[in-house]
């Protein structure tokens, strides 16, 4: 019997109302259950959000200071739990220990970030005539709920959480129904840092998302998610009135010019595509080799190949290992992508759907294990090319010249990240002018903008305007109220006096 998992209202676990539908909560290593996650209907959620609209008030009639204040006990409480937040990511979500380590210190990043708001978030003040001063503020909006995916089960709610609670926001998450533990103890630990109310939990589905976005009192809303839901996310909550955000998948592409270092170029491109088992939407799944490079394609393909699923007792402490994917439905999807590409006259370089190791691991254990693939195209038009697998599969296709390669990557619809490889810094600037994407690498695979800079896409990554964290996250969560004021009696008269 493992445990039905809370909500968590007020400070409070709180059992989903009635007798709750749940779902079963898989150990991607094992295939195991590990927990049920409720599946909470819209009375929970009305309850939850009721929690954040009652700790608005208050919480948003601090001080900027203040917040902060109670947002650094939150982050020196969190430090403290690290190593057992990323022992629960690993766990439910099936990263190696070192990625698992990422999630929980790339989302405690937000939150240092936050922390610094009050040096960061002040408003302006300016004489605009003589005797009258404009000044702007920035002000909380309210209730802010945020729906987010299974792939980063610490790091996507902190996109959100940190920066919407400093601006004086508060907050109702709802985790992915497959990750639901990580930022369950996260609300455990915060329940004695932050006041009753500020942060609420309501697990479940697309039912209790799309409670979410119907609510009325909620007046800002994050989506993080594949596009279908982003877009339809984006479209509902907007003509509902609300502020919305919604990031959507990624087709990433990388573009190895014939100046290219061979051996950082293969390590960054096997790094990015098959860390997190390819669950990211940072990672690479396309490179576009400019010119014959048999060179560079071999040692990708040595360097994948030499990937061991994690834990593997038989592989030295130094040999890099991969995770397995999330479900059964993932390594469907892959073994799909990689049988379609094959049928459509791809060569398959490396088969992960056969990789001995991996494949021996998902029979012992009957987790989610499959090894990396990679696939090399004839034709950009190639399903496997363009549709995004979220898995660790590359499909490599050759160009005959860098703008070939530019107009491929121009030609995907989607626009979270690209890169280009080369020793030319004219090429790199070439490249970075023109890529259709807004997080863009120069030699790195996976061109994540670290604090201050923001996160955020274009294009079918990203419905509604703006990034998620970073300056833009600032503005997001906060409205600019101006005052103008008049005191001192000018004898100069202007429009204003
Ligand atoms: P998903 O869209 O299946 O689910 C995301 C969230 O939406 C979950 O909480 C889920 O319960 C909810 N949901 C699902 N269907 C819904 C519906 N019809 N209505 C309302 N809510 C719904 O995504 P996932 O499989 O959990 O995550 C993987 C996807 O997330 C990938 O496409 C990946 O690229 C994307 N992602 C994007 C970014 C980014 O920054 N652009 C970051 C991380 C993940």
């Amino acid at each position: 019997m493992v445990d039905l998992l809370c909500n968590f209202i007020n400070n409070e676990a709180v059992p989903a109302g009635g007798a709750p539908e749940s779902l079963a909560v898989t150990s991607p290593h094992t295939g195991e259950t590990i927990a049920q996650v409720p599946l909470s209907a819209a009375a929970d959620v009305d309850a939850a959000v009721a929690a954040a609209e009652a700790a608005f008030g208050a919480w948003s009639g601090m001080t900027l200071k203040a917040r902060a204040a109670v947002l650094l006990r939150l982050y020196n409480r969190l430090q403290v739990h690290a190593d057992e937040l990323a022992a629960l990511v690993e766990r439910e979500h099936g990263k190696t220990r070192t990625e698992a380590q990422g999630d929980v210190a790339k989302g405690l990043e937000t939150l240092e970030y936050a922390i610094a708001l009050p040096h960061t978030a002040a408003g302006r003040v300016e004489t605009v005539s003589r005797g009258v001063q404009c000044r702007d503020e920035r002000v909380a909006l309210g209730v802010v709920a945020a729906i987010v995916p299974f792939n980063f089960p610490f790091m996507v709610p902190f996109w959100t959480l940190p920066i919407a609670l400093g601006m004086g926001n508060t907050c109702v998450l709802k985790p992915s129904e497959k990750v639901p533990l990580t930022m369950s103890r996260v609300c455990a630990l915060a329940a004695d840092v932050l006041p009753p109310g500020v942060l609420n939990i309501v697990h479940g589905d697309r039912r209790a998302a799309s409670a979410l976005v119907e609510h009325k009192a909620v007046r800002a809303l994050t989506f993080v998610g594949t596009s279908a839901v982003a877009e339809q996310i984006h479209a509902r909550a907007s003509v509902l009135g609300k502020r919305v955000l919604a990031l959507g998948g990624a087709k990433n592409h990388l573009v190895a010019l014939p100046d290219c270092d061979v051996e950082m170029t293969a390590q960054d491109v096997v790094a990015s595509f098959t860390g997190c088992a390819g669950e990211r939407c940072m990672a690479a799944s396309v490179l576009l080799v400019v010119g014959d490079q048999p060179a560079l394609i071999d040692r990708i393909v040595a360097k994948a190949r030499a990937l061991r699923p994690t834990g593997d007792c038989s592989a030295s402490d130094a040999a890099p290992t991969m995770g397995p994917v999330i479900d059964t439905a993932a390594l469907q999807r892959i073994e799909d992508a990689v049988a379609g590409a094959e049928a459509a006259g791809a060569a398959v370089l490396l088969d992960g759907r056969n990789a001995a190791e991996f494949s021996a691991r998902r029979t012992e254990s009957g987790g989610f294990w499959i090894g990396p693939s990679v696939l090399r195209h004839q034709s950009a038009t190639d399903h496997a090319m363009h549709s995004e697998i979220f898995g660790p599969v590359l499909s490599i296709l050759h160009c005959a010249t860098p703008d070939d390669a530019l107009a491929v990557e121009n030609a995907n619809e989607y626009g979270n990240a690209a890169c280009v490889y080369t020793a030319s810094g004219a090429a790199a600037e070439y490249f970075s002018q023109r890529f259709q994407a807004a997080m863009i690498g120069v030699n790195i695979g996976v061109p994540v903008p670290r604090e201050p800079f923001s996160f955020g896409g274009i294009n079918r990554s990203r419905f509604g305007a703006g990034d998620i964290t970073g300056d833009a996250a600032v503005e997001f969560f906060s409205y600019r109220r101006k005052i103008t004021t008049k005191w001192a009696v000018s004898a100069e008269k202007s429009w204003m006096s």
